[in-house]
């Protein structure tokens, strides 16, 4: 079931906590939408699920395989949700909350309560529960409940997933390990799922596309691959991954980084007076000297070679601080002292015409 929203903008009183965002969500895609707390996510997600109204509006259009839902309600739109704190119902072992949904429909609608028993055991199954039907919540880790409230959000045949920040509370290992069973149980089910988060590695790493929001709108949507190495703003830029700015001057249509001349950017005029130059920590390489490669003097201020990279912070001549990523075997060849100085070369760098607000 492919999911669409069209011009959609909500307001609270008269703060805008949505403008006019558009986004369509292939069928059996697995979605993220990533951003900073308070950008509008689950707003979002609560408008795409029929729990929020939108702004009334005649272009906005919330669209289910192509059909207007916008008068359906929660019920009869058929999602399936997890929120972050899990609300599994407590008086219930996890085979009654698996089943509730089934057990709560119309009788008509209803399957015998050996199917629903049936179909309940299988979806244990699926997230790997099923030695666990006859307890209670309080009786599992916070990992396990939230894969029953996946589960119980499954036993509906829901025609789109909708997940807000369902690893959120977890701990970091317990997070990973979910991560990467939900893409795999995705790959099994391939049911239309939209994941909100605020946590990056996560996005990138489970998501067939992210979204990313910002301030109520979507800055850029676009695989992983895209969003993080080509990212269409510096936001995106800057929330994907740590970052280095540097400040670069333009004269005479030639951009300069110090005394180190650089390619104009694309898109940029030669009426600008400044840019900024993002690089992330691991496109930097260090060199014990000046090699005739543009490259900028730093003393090194930090080591800490604890994990499958080096960090090394820096402190550059011109008062910056400077991250950079080393492999473990290039940081071991060059031997590094704290308090030396060594020469900072990007090997790859991104451009961006600052903000007005910043132009000098
Ligand atoms: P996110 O999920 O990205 O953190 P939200 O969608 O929850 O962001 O919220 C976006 C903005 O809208 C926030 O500033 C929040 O305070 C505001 N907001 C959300 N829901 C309401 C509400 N029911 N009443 C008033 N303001 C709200
Ligand atoms: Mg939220």
């Amino acid at each position: 079931m492919s999911l669409e929203v069209q011009h959609v903008s909500k307001t609270f009183g008269n703060y805008q906590a949505l403008r006019d965002v558009n986004l369509k969500i292939e069928d059996g895609e697995l979605i993220t939408l990533l951003g900073p707390s308070g950008s509008g996510k689950t707003t979002l997600l609560r408008i795409m699920a029929g729990l929020e109204e939108p702004d009334r509006n005649p272009e906005t259009k919330i669209l289910f395989h192509g059909f207007d839902v916008a008068t359906q309600g929660v019920g009869e739109r058929q999602v399936g949700f997890v929120f972050q704190h899990y609300a599994l119902f407590r008086h219930m072992s996890v085979l009654e909350n698996v089943s509730f949904g089934l057990k709560v429909r119309p009788r008509a609608e209803r399957p015998s309560n050996s199917e629903i028993r049936e179909r309940a055991m299988k979806l244990l199954k699926l997230v790997q529960l099923d030695g666990f039907a006859g307890r209670y919540p309080v009786q599992l880790s916070g990992g396990q409940r939230q894969r029953v409230a996946l589960a119980r959000a499954l036993a509906i045949e829901p025609k789109v997933l909708l997940l807000d920040e369902p690893f959120g509370a977890l701990d970091a290992k317990v997070r990973q390990g979910l991560r990467d069973w939900l893409r795999r149980l995705h790959d099994e089910i391939h049911v239309t799922t939209v994941l909100v988060t605020h946590d990056q590695e996560e996005a990138l790493e489970v998501a067939d596309r992210v979204v990313v929001m910002n301030k109520a709108t979507v800055e850029q949507v676009g695989s992983p691959e895209q969003v993080f190495h080509h990212p269409s703003s510096e936001f995106v830029m800057d929330f994907l991954g740590r970052t280095n700015v540097f400040h670069a001057r333009i004269a005479n249509g030639q951009a300069w980084l110090n005394d180190m001349p650089l390619e104009m950017p694309v898109g940029m005029t030669s009426k600008a007076h400044a840019a900024h130059i993002y690089v992330r920590p691991h496109e930097l390489d260090i060199e014990r000297h000046a090699n005739g490669q543009p490259a900028l003097p730093a003393s090194v201020t930090r080591i800490n070679p604890a994990g499958a990279i080096a960090k090394i912070g820096l402190l550059g001549s011109d008062g910056a601080d400077i991250q950079v990523d080393l492999p473990l075997e290039r940081f071991e060849s060059l031997r590094l002292i704290v308090g030396e100085t060594v020469y900072v070369s990007p090997k790859k760098m991104r451009v961006f015409a600052p903000e007005p607000e910043y132009a000098i």
